[in-house]
């Protein structure tokens, strides 16, 4: 009771492979609202530690979203749970419309014929999303004729019609322009709110733009934790970042 602010809650999460520990002894609290940052050196567990919430890897310890554990479930259990992530590369259908995309998002479970058969209506809650994504104008277009950053945002608004609730970002911003990613930041802005976004991300300028909190993993554990000026302050990331 009381603790429905906190959306998503990790501690003491441990990551194993062959006995190499890729993640240890992990805390998160991730309130609604969080814009969390996630940054560290290459090889620090970032990734590892979304594939851990999400179910693709085994970990040990506790990862709650609203008091429900997510640790042994299965991972489309977990999506239907409300986190929905991303990953580096856009996994969007190609061939299909950008409407299509987000109509197979919104209906998982239902078949792709009966979407694909489904003509003219389009759910009030994929009108939103592609106005939320900035892609209304290209609903017709083929998903594989879009520029880099619009692949990006109509897999964020996947996630959005899937009703996820925590977005956790694999470097969503790897490869855009200067105007993509001013334009993502905004997105995330956005969806922020009443959502909870987790962002792993190398790029530390748009860091600076956006985050409202940042945690710095280093060599699988938490090193530092706080608001962009305290993070950059800390003599511990200085000494990661320059080691680097
Ligand atoms: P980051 O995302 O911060 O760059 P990763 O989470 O990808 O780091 O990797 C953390 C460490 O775990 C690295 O040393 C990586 O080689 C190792 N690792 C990641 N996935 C596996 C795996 N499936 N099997 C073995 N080692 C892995």
């Amino acid at each position: 009771a009381g603790m429905s602010s906190q959306y998503l809650e990790v501690r003491d999460l441990t990551v194993s492979f062959d006995g190499f520990k890729a993640n240890t002894n992990v805390d998160l609290t991730l309130m609604q609202g969080d814009l969390r940052f996630l940054i560290g050196p290459n090889g620090a567990g970032k990734t590892t530690l979304i594939d851990a919430i999400t179910g693709l890897v085994p970990a040990t310890g506790s990862v709650t979203k609203s008091g429900v554990e997510l640790l042994g479930k299965k991972v489309h259990q977990i999506a239907r749970l409300g986190i929905g992530r991303t990953f580096q590369t856009a996994s969007i259908f190609e061939n299909l419309t950008v409407l299509q995309n987000l109509d197979i998002a919104a209906g998982s479970g239902r078949s792709v014929l009966t979407m694909l058969r489904r003509r003219g209506s389009v759910l009030p809650a994929i009108e939103e999303a592609l106005e939320t994504i900035g892609l209304t104008a290209e609903r017709d277009k083929a998903a594989g004729i879009l520029a880099h950053g619009q692949k990006q945002w109509l897999e964020i608004g996947m996630l959005l019609v899937q009703n996820a609730d925590v977005l956790l970002l694999d470097e969503p911003v790897a490869g855009m322009s200067h105007e993509e990613r001013e334009e993502t930041g905004q997105l995330l802005q956005r969806i922020g709110g009443e959502r909870t976004v987790v962002v792993v991300e190398h790029d530390m300028d748009f860091m600076r733009m956006f985050a409202t909190s940042v945690t710095v993993l280093a060599a699988g554990r938490v090193l530092a934790e706080g608001t962009v000026a305290e993070v950059q302050a800390d003599p511990k990331v200085q000494e990661v970042y320059l080691g680097t």
